[in-house]
C-alpha cells in the first residue's frame, strides 16, 4: 500500500513528491509516463522563474529538479495510469497494461495542454513566435505589435494582458460574435489598442530562421490581408489531461468544472477526500511553473498532516 501516489511528473508532481518525502511519508511513488519534467521542457526560454537570473531552456530549468526532488525517497514509476478509482478507504491506481497499485492518497498533477488551431506554420515556429501562453512570452514583445487568435474567454483576456505590454493586438476571430464573457468582450472592443480582424482565420504564418514575420489571414469573402508581426499567440481552447478521474460510466471521481479543470479549495482538496489535485489541471491555475510548484507543495503538506 502507497502512503501517497502522485500522478503526473512536471512541476507540481516532483514537488509534491520532495514535499511528501521530506516531511515523513516513506511509500510514495510519482507515476510518470515519460521523462519527469513536464511541458516546461518544450520552451526554448523561460525567464520567470525566481531565483533564476539568466534566460535558460525549459530542459535547463528542470533538469535538476528530480535528483533534489527525489533524495528524500521519492520513487519514479515510468507508467502511464490510465484511472484512479476509490476502493473503500484508499484509491486503486490503475496503469497502461493493466497493473494496479492501492494508495491510501493521490495527487493528480497531469497538466492541461492548449489545442492547436492547425495553420501552416504553427508547427515548425511554435516557440519561435507562435505562443500559447502571455504570461510567459508577452514581455518578448514589449511595445511591439502581435496577433491574438481565438475568441474565447482565454484570447480576449490574455488580448487584454498582451495590450497592456504590446504597442498593439490584432484579435483574430473566425466569426463576428465572441463566445467571451459580455464584459471582457465589451473591453477588448473599446480598447484603443487592439484592432479585432473578424471573419477571419489564419491562412498562414511565415518567418525565417529567426522567426515569425508576419501573419497571413483569409476572411470569408476571401480577402487576404498582411499583418506583419513578430508574434501570434493561439487560444483555440485547451484539453485538460482529466482522464485518469474518468470512471467507467463516464462519470468524475470528483468534481469538475463543465470544461474538465478539478475543482479544489485552497489546499488542494478535491470533493474526495484523500484526493488532491495540483498545478495546471485545477481550477483557476494561472498556468505558471511557480505556481504549479507551489501547489504540489501545498497538496504534499496536506497529504503529510492527515498521515500522521
Ligand atoms: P505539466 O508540466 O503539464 O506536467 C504534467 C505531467 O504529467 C507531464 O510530464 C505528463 O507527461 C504527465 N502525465 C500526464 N498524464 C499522465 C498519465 N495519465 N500518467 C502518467 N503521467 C501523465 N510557465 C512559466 O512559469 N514560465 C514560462 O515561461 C512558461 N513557458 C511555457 C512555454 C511553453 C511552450 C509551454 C508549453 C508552457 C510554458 N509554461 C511556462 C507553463 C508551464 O509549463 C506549466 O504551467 C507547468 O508545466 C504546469 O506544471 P504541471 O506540473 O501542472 O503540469
Ligand atoms: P473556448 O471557450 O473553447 O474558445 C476557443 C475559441 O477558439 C473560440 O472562440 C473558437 O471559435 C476558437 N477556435 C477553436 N478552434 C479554432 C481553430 N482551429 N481556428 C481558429 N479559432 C478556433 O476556449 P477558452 O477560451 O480556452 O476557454 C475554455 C473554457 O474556460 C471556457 O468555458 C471559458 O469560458 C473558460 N474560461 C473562463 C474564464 C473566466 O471565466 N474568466 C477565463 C478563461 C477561460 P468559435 O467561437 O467560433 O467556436
Amino acid at each position: 500500500m502507497l502512503d501517497l501516489a502522485i500522478i503526473g511528473g512536471g512541476p507540481a508532481g516532483l514537488t509534491a513528491g520532495l514535499y511528501a518525502t521530506r516531511g515523513g511519508l516513506k511509500n510514495v511513488v510519482m507515476f510518470e509516463k515519460g521523462m519527469p519534467g513536464g511541458q516546461i521542457t518544450q520552451s526554448s526560454e523561460i525567464e520567470n522563474y525566481p531565483g533564476i537570473k539568466e534566460m535558460v531552456t525549459g530542459l535547463e530549468l528542470m533538469e535538476p529538479w528530480p535528483e533534489q526532488c527525489m533524495r528524500f525517497g521519492l520513487k519514479h514509476d515510468m507508467a502511464e495510469v490510465t484511472r484512479v478509482v476509490k476502493e473503500g478507504e484508499n484509491f486503486k491506481v490503475i496503469l497502461a497494461g493493466g497493473k494496479e497499485e492501492l494508495a491510501k492518497n493521490v495527487i493528480v498533477c497531469t497538466g492541461s495542454t492548449p489545442k492547436r488551431a492547425g495553420f501552416k506554420g504553427e508547427d515548425a515556429f511554435f516557440g519561435k513566435g507562435v505562443s500559447t501562453c502571455a504570461t510567459c512570452d508577452g514581455f518578448f514583445y514589449k511595445d511591439k505589435e502581435v496577433a491574438v487568435l481565438g475568441g474565447g474567454d482565454t484570447a480576449l483576456e490574455e488580448a487584454l494582458y498582451l495590450a497592456n505590454i504590446c504597442s498593439k493586438v490584432y484579435v483574430i476571430h473566425r466569426r463576428e460574435a465572441f463566445r467571451a464573457a459580455p464584459s471582457t468582450t465589451e473591453k477588448v472592443r473599446n480598447h484603443p489598442k487592439i484592432e479585432l480582424v473578424l471573419n477571419s482565420v489564419v491562412k498562414e504564418v511565415y518567418g525565417d530562421a529567426m522567426g515569425v514575420n508576419g501573419v497571413l489571414t483569409e476572411d470569408k469573402e476571401g480577402k487576404e490581408r498582411d499583418l506583419k508581426v513578430p508574434g501570434i499567440f493561439v487560444f483555440v481552447g485547451m484539453n485538460v489531461n482529466n482522464d485518469v478521474l474518468k470512471q467507467e460510466d463516464e462519470s468524475f471521481l470528483c468534481d469538475v468544472t463543465d470544461w474538465g479543470e478539478v475543482v479544489v479549495d485552497l489546499s488542494m482538496k478535491t470533493s474526495v477526500e484523500g484526493l488532491f489535485a495540483a498545478g495546471d489541471i485545477r481550477i483557476e491555475a494561472p498556468k505558471q511553473v511557480v505556481c504549479a510548484s507551489g501547489d504540489g507543495a501545498t497538496a504534499a503538506l496536506q497529504v503529510v498532516a492527515r498521515s500522521h
